[in-house]
């Protein structure tokens, strides 16, 4: 079956960053077999897909997120201690595979609506990520996290080595979901099993590793206290610093850490909405990406940062970076697309896959419509998308060929009982605060 988008603003964010306005791509089965500029080619059986001069562009890859926690949104939201009053008692008491699987099927819907087509996911019962995923049609890096912090999943590191097993078993050659780890931090694992994941990691060199890094002073304080040097040092000290590795955050880093990831060519992933909001720090995109360094950007959990689109957070991550150097010009537009699709890519290493619109890749693309007043006129499309379209704005959501939303109907998921189901657990949810509320009253 052949599908031809026709009459199309086509942004490839190829290597040469090249357009085509109007233009056509051409997808047959799971792959983009060509695209250009000018007369589409005359196809017979083709189903064409008029865009009206809609941009047609790579659809959004979301590096770093925890798609779970979206029942946790904006919960004890301006609440300092929240984390300690509401967060980890109601953690301890309901996450469990239905709440992650709830939590998940949320998120993928609200991705999938908003254009994102790759996510890299790490949280607990991860498994139950993967099937909401895989069902969903997503594109996704799925990672079991492990941590000391008596998580719902795993009472020791045996049991979560065990949960990271169960999950590489599960999705072994699935199509578009891949298995990973995600030690949650230097801090919350600890440098001896940082060894072992280490040694885990050498003995699966395809797998992905997820971990937080340099997010907090409370981090950089438990690395020079415990091991008297900074928590990247801690983790290359412990052989994690590998190419296979995705660091979200990276807040807290001086010019030597910077040096050591690059020479390391570990993968950055930067959560500027998240970041911005915690007053936690702003992470140094343009040193990182000058140095070599890819750098994704990603939404983090819907507790964090609120909502898992990428437009969200394309106007912070450019206004941090203008700000750090007090001048229009750092991290201009394009580069801003170019993270949030081929650059995302290859933080997971889907560079050959996805991110781009190229034949021979996965069709994995997204129509924006242009008719919102917010949209006219364009002088560049790069700015017209990071500064004003909005989720909204996307029509349709293609992976690998397979419509997951067209004319904004979702084709995959449910979106009335993905919604009802998370408003049941917000239910539970407040009704435990109050007694948490009464308690410490
Ligand atoms: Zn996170």
């Amino acid at each position: 079956m052949t599908i031809l988008f026709v009459n199309a603003w086509v942004l490839t964010l190829d290597e040469a960053m090249s357009e085509h306005n109007p233009g056509w791509v051409q997808v047959d089965g799971t792959t983009i077999t060509g695209l250009g500029g000018g007369e589409p080619p005359s196809i017979a059986g083709a189903e064409i897909v008029d865009c009206g001069g809609d941009i047609v562009m790579p659809g959004m890859v979301n590096t770093h997120c925890h798609m779970g926690m979206a029942v946790f949104r904006g919960l004890g939201e301006d609440v300092d201690d929240r984390l300690y009053r509401y967060i980890l008692p109601l953690e301890r008491k309901f996450v469990s595979p239905e709440m992650v699987r709830v939590g998940s099927a949320l998120s993928a819907l609200e991705m999938i609506q908003g254009g994102v087509t790759t996510v890299t996911d790490m949280y607990y019962f991860e498994q139950e990520v993967g099937r909401v995923a895989a069902a969903s049609g997503l594109r996704a890096i799925v990672g079991q996290t492990l941590a000391d912090f008596q998580p719902p999943d795993h009472r020791n590191w045996d049991e979560g080595f065990a949960l990271v097993e169960a999950l590489v078993d599960e999705f072994a050659g699935h199509p578009l979901v891949t298995a990973s780890i995600a030690p949650h931090a230097p801090y919350s694992t600890g440098r001896a099993t940082m060894e072992r994941v280490a040694q885990w990691s050498a003995d699966h060199p395809n797998i992905p590793v997820q971990m937080h890094l340099a997010e907090s002073d409370l981090e950089v304080r438990w690395a020079q206290d415990n091991h008297g040097c900074s928590t990247v040092e801690v983790t290359r000290e412990a052989g994690l610093l590998k190419p296979n590795l995705i660091c979200a955050h990276c807040l807290q880093l001086d010019h030597a850490d910077i040096t050591m990831m690059a020479e390391a060519q570990v993968c950055v992933a930067t959560n500027p909405r998240s970041n911005g909001k915690a007053g936690r720090g702003i992470a140094p995109v343009e040193a990182l990406r000058n140095a070599g360094l890819p750098v994704g950007l990603g939404s983090d959990g819907a507790m964090s940062g609120n909502t898992l689109d990428l437009f969200a957070q394309f106007a912070p991550v450019s206004m941090f970076a203008k700000l750090l150097g007090k001048s229009r010009r750092p991290l201009p537009a394009r580069d801003v697309v170019q993270m949030a699709t081929i650059e995302g890519a290859r933080v997971l290493g889907l560079n050959l896959q996805t991110g781009s619109l190229e034949p021979g890749k996965q069709a994995d693309l997204i129509r924006i419509s242009l008719a919102a007043p917010r949209l006219h006129p364009i002088y560049d499309p790069y700015s017209a998308l990071v500064f004003a379209a909005m989720p909204g704005d996307v029509l349709d959501t293609m992976v690998a060929g397979r419509w997951l939303m067209r004319n904004r109907q979702m084709q995959t998921l449910e979106p009335k009982k993905a919604l009802r189901d998370a408003l049941q657990i917000a239910e539970q949810f407040r009704a435990e605060m109050v007694l948490l509320d009464e308690q410490k009253a």
